[in-house]
């Protein structure tokens, strides 16, 4: 999934939006595999839409546009609800059987075969459609009736577009606790989206019985699964982030900051995994400094492979660009002593210039905040439910 900009960016102009409201729930449908680079804050939205409006007119962007808004909502329920996100929302999540990861979802045997093949997918390229993630979180937290958390880590850590408000709050929508109700699909459903025409599995049921199609009524496993599945039938998932930060480390020598390369008397501009722009400061000399923090990463894992994309996509697309990986303090004690230093030189009384973008991971950051493309930044705060959200976004639609 590395790319250069130039190459994404052609990708943009020439995505023809006009089918993506009708087809976008089939996993053959005009979707675009985007997300990995709006996410890591390499792809804008706004400059997304921009392509979009000068060739096509409003009646192909708009469905479009409404699916970008989901996102920007996420945004800010988690700009205003901050790690309450990882916790149930709006009402508790009831009914729950398994504490932690079914090992079946783990190890991709459920025995639906559009459901094992998405596990491989996610697994084998960390890119998943819409709708077959909401098969796997509703498998999950409603019909295997696993408590959501352990579930959306386990996603989230495998995804190159992980991102903690997307990602949380749709294991959350799903589970019902920041929904009215929780989301399920039987056979027939996963079916006509996946093109597939499997029958005679445990989902090839009516709605009525799917919730009770694994673990019925009196919370026990069905007698034929147990042939299958592992006594018992969750595990921890757990990811080991020391030693995935020093292999990243190991791997990436060359790029690992080093203090005597920094520049003298110099601005900085942090990114991050939420903030990769190619486009950011490019006319200045600064120096760049991609931030791994193993605050962030022991709160949010991710895997290796993740953790490489995200070390691919800023080598190739931001030059001269140097890893730290450490936390903000560590990288900010740096730049003081390197500072101080130019002063001895310059006898300059100001501290070096620090640039990073606003978001939920930068709140401990210290220096010069820059805002985030925004595709509605008249429309903050907390809305609890997307359609009033979506509904004051509408004023501003051009
Ligand atoms: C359980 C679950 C977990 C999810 N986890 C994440 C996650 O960690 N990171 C993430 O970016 N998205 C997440 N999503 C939302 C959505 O699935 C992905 O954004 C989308 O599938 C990405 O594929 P695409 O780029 O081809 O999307 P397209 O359909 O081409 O849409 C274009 C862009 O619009 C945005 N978008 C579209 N649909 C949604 C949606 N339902 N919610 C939020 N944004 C949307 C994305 O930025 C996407 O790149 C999750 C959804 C579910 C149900």
């Amino acid at each position: 999934m590395n790319i250069t900009y130039a190459a994404l960016l052609e990708q943009v102009k020439s995505y023809q939006p006009g089918k993506y409201h009708t087809t976008r729930n089939y996993t053959n449908g005009a979707v675009t595999s985007w997300s990995p680079y709006i996410s890591r804050g390499f792809l804008s939205p706004v400059l997304v839409m921009e392509q979009l409006k000068t060739k096509h007119n409003k009646q192909e962007w708009i469905g479009f546009m409404q699916q970008m808004a989901w996102r920007e909502y996420f945004q800010r329920v988690w700009q205003q609800k901050g790690d309450l996100i990882l916790q149930d929302l709006k009402s508790s999540q009831t009914n729950i059987i398994l504490e932690q990861l079914p090992l079946p979802i783990q190890n991709a045997n459920t025995g639906i075969h559009a459901i094992d093949n998405a596990i491989h997918q996610l697994y084998d390229t960390g890119y998943l459609h819409n709708h077959l993630r909401m098969y796997l979180s509703m498998l999950h937290s409603n019909i295997f009736k696993a408590a959501w958390l352990p579930g959306a880590n386990w996603m989230y850590a495998h995804l190159l577009d992980h991102d903690p408000a997307a990602n949380f709050l749709s294991w959350q929508w799903v589970a019902g606790t920041f929904s009215s109700k929780k989301y399920i699909a039987n056979q027939d459903n996963i079916n006509k989206y996946t093109n597939t025409k499997q029958v005679g599995t445990f989902l090839d049921t009516e709605y009525e019985y799917l919730q009770t199609s694994i673990i019925d009524d009196s919370n026990t496993i069905q007698s034929k699964h147990l042939v299958n599945w592992p006594d018992p039938l969750d595990q921890k998932f757990e990811i080991d982030v020391a030693t995935i930060l020093k292999n990243i480390e190991k791997k990436n020598q060359s790029k690992i900051f080093d203090i005597n390369l920094a520049l003298p008397n110099t601005p900085y501009c942090i990114y991050n995994s939420f903030n990769l722009d190619p486009l950011w400061h490019t006319d200045e000399e600064v120096n760049r400094i991609l931030l791994l923090e193993p605050n962030h990463f022991e709160q949010f894992p991710v895997t290796e492979k993740v953790l490489q994309f995200i070390v691919d996509l800023a080598i190739t697309n931001i030059p001269g660009i140097q890893i730290f990986i450490g936390n903000f303090e560590d990288l900010y004690q740096h730049i003081e002593t390197i500072s101080m230093s130019d002063k001895n030189i310059t006898s300059e009384k100001n501290n070096a210039i620090i640039y990073f973008k606003e978001h939920p991971t930068t709140l401990h950051y210290k220096g010069i905040q820059e805002i985030r493309d925004w595709l509605f930044p008249e429309v903050d705060g907390y809305f609890p439910s997307f359609f009033g959200y979506w509904k004051k976004c509408e004023r501003y639609l051009k």
